[in-house]
C-alpha cells in the first residue's frame, strides 16, 4: 500500500535520514509504519497547511500531533518566540515568564494550584508518577490499556489476557522490575477497577488515565467510570492523575476536566501548553506539589525546564485561546467535518464509527462502537491505510495510524472542511 504520486525529494531525504537516524525519524509515529510507504519530509507549515520538500501542499489534520491548535506559524506565537529568543535562549535561572505561564494554567484548570514546568509530555508524566509515589509512600500505579503517557519505563506496559494481570513490558529495554508495580486495566471497565482497589487499595499510589483518550484513537469514558475513578481513589488515599497532554487547552480552555466537570489531584500537560515548542508541565493540589524539590523531598530537575522561548510561545498560545475562546467554533467546524465524512462513508457503504469530542476525532473502519482498546482493534487497518493514501494523494494529511486522534485547528475554515469531505467522497469509492 502506498501513494500513487512520486515525491522524489522526500524519498531522497528519507534515505539520507535513515543513514544517521534510526528508522530515519526521531519519533516512531512519523515513520508511516501503520500505512506503509514513506513519510513526507516537511519544508514548512503555514496555517492549516503543511508543504513538503517536493512543493506539495496538504491540509494538515495532525497539527504536530496536537500542539498546533492555532495552526502553523500563528503570527502572535511567532512574534512572541522571536522577541524571546532575541533576549537570550536560556538562562539557567528563573524568569517571570515561568510564573506567567503557571498562572495561566492555574486560571484554566482550578484543580491545578501549583505547577512545575518540564520539557515534554513524557517527562511530565514520569515526574507525576514519581510525585504520586513520593506523596503517598506507595508503589503501585494503575493505568489503562490503550492510554499513552509517553515513553516512561513503568508505563510501557501491555495488559495480560485477563483484565487484572500485572503489566508485562511492551518494549525491550524495560526491565520487568520497572513494570512490576504497574497494574493495567481495560478502559471503561468499572468492575476491574473496583476489583483492583479491593485487592490492593492500600498499595496504590495513583491511577493515571487520559480522561478522554486520543492514543487508541478517540475514546470517551463513561460517566460511571469517571465517577468510580474519583470515589475509589479518594476512598483509598490514591491520587487521581489526569494525563491532559493532548486534551489540555484542546477540548476546552480548562481541558477535559472542564468539559467533564471532574477534579483530578494531579494533571499532566504538554503539547498546546508549549505552543509548538518543547514544554510539558504537571500540576495539582498545592499540598501534593509542595513535595517536589526544593519545596519538598521528591527530586525532579531540568536544564531547559521553563525555557524562556518555549514559555513565551506557550503564553502567547494560551492568551490567544483565552481571548478568542474558539472552542464552540472548533466544535461546530469539526462536527461539520465528521458529519460529512460519515455521510460519504455511508454512501460508499463503508462500515465506520466516528468518535469525536470538540476538535479531536477518529474515523474508525469498524461497524461496532469503539469504547476501549479491544473494540478499537476491530478496525480494518488495511482499509484505513488505503484511505490514508487516497487522502494524501488528494492533499489531505491525516494521522498515519488508525489508532490516533486527528485535530482541527482554528486555521481551518469551512471551505477547507468541505474540500476535505469532497476528497473523502472520492477516496471512499473503491476502498
Ligand atoms: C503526546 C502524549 C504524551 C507524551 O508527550 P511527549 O511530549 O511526546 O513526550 C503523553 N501523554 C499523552 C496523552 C500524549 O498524547
Amino acid at each position: 500500500m502506498s501513494s500513487t504520486k512520486s515525491r522524489p525529494r522526500s524519498q531522497a531525504a528519507f534515505l539520507n535520514a535513515q543513514q544517521v537516524i534510526p528508522g530515519g525519524v526521531n519519533s516512531p509515529a512519523r515513520a508511516f509504519g501503520g500505512v506503509g510507504g514513506q513519510p513526507l519530509f516537511i519544508a514548512r507549515g503555514e496555517g492549516p497547511h503543511l508543504v513538503d520538500l517536493d512543493g506539495n501542499s496538504y491540509l494538515d489534520y495532525i497539527g504536530s500531533w496536537g500542539p498546533l491548535i492555532l495552526g502553523h506559524a500563528h503570527p502572535v506565537v511567532v512574534k512572541a518566540a522571536i522577541e524571546a529568543v532575541q533576549a537570550g535562549s536560556s538562562y539557567g535561572a528563573p524568569c517571570e515568564r515561568e510564573t506567567e505561564l503557571a498562572e495561566l494554567i492555574r486560571e484554566a484548570m482550578p484543580s491545578v494550584e501549583m505547577v512545575r514546568m518540564v520539557s515534554s509530555g513524557t517527562e511530565a508524566s514520569m515526574s507525576a508518577i514519581r510525585l504520586a509515589r513520593g506523596f503517598t509512600g506507595r508503589d503501585k500505579i494503575i493505568k489503562f490499556a490503550g492510554c499513552y503517557h509517553g515513553h516512561v519505563d513503568s508505563l510501557l506496559v501491555s495488559a495480560g489476557s485477563s483484565a487484572l494481570t500485572l503489566g508485562v513490558p511492551s518494549s525491550p529495554g524495560v526491565p520487568a522490575g520497572c513494570t512490576a508495580d504497574t497494574i493495567v486495566l481495560r478502559y471503561n471497565d468499572v468492575e476491574a477497577l473496583r476489583a483492583a482497589f479491593q485487592a490492593q487499595g492500600d498499595k496504590i499510589a495513583g491511577v493515571m488515565l487520559e480522561p478522554i483518550v486520543g492514543n487508541m484513537g478517540l475514546v470517551v469514558p463513561s460517566r460511571e467510570f469517571l465517577g468510580e475513578l474519583r470515589s475509589l481513589t479518594q476512598q483509598h488515599g490514591a491520587l487521581l492523575i489526569y494525563d491532559e497532554v493532548m486534551t489540555g487547552f484542546r477540548l476546552a480552555f480548562g481541558g477535559a476536566q472542564e468539559l467533564l466537570k471532574q477534579k483530578p489531584d494531579v494533571s499532566v500537560l504538554g503539547k498546546i501548553v508549549g505552543g509548538g515548542y518543547p514544554v510539558g508541565a504537571y500540576g495539582g493540589r498545592a499540598d501534593i506539589m509542595k513535595k517536589i524539590m526544593p519545596a519538598g523531598p521528591v527530586f525532579q530537575a531540568g536544564t531547559l525546564s521553563g525555557n524562556p522561548v518555549a514559555m513565551a510561545a506557550g503564553i502567547a498560545t494560551l492568551q490567544v485561546l483565552k481571548e478568542t475562546n474558539p472552542y464552540e467554533a472548533l466544535d461546530r467546524m469539526t462536527r461539520r467535518l465528521c458529519d460529512g465524512l460519515s455521510k460519504a462513508a455511508t454512501d460508499a457503504k463503508v462500515p465506520h464509527q466516528i468518535n469525536r469530542v470538540g476538535s479531536m476525532w477518529t474515523f474508525f473502519f469498524t461497524g461496532t462502537p469503539v469504547v476501549d482498546l479491544d473494540t478499537a482493534k476491530k478496525s480494518d487497518t488495511a482499509r484505513f491505510a488505503k484511505f490514508f493514501w487516497a487522502m494524501m494523494d488528494r492533499g489531505v494529511y491525516l494521522p498515519c495510524s488508525q489508532f490516533e486522534a486527528a485535530f482541527v485547528s482554528t486555521a481551518h475554515t469551512e471551505a477547507h472542511i468541505d474540500e476535505t469531505i469532497s476528497a473523502a467522497r472520492e477516496a471512499m469509492i473503491g476502498l
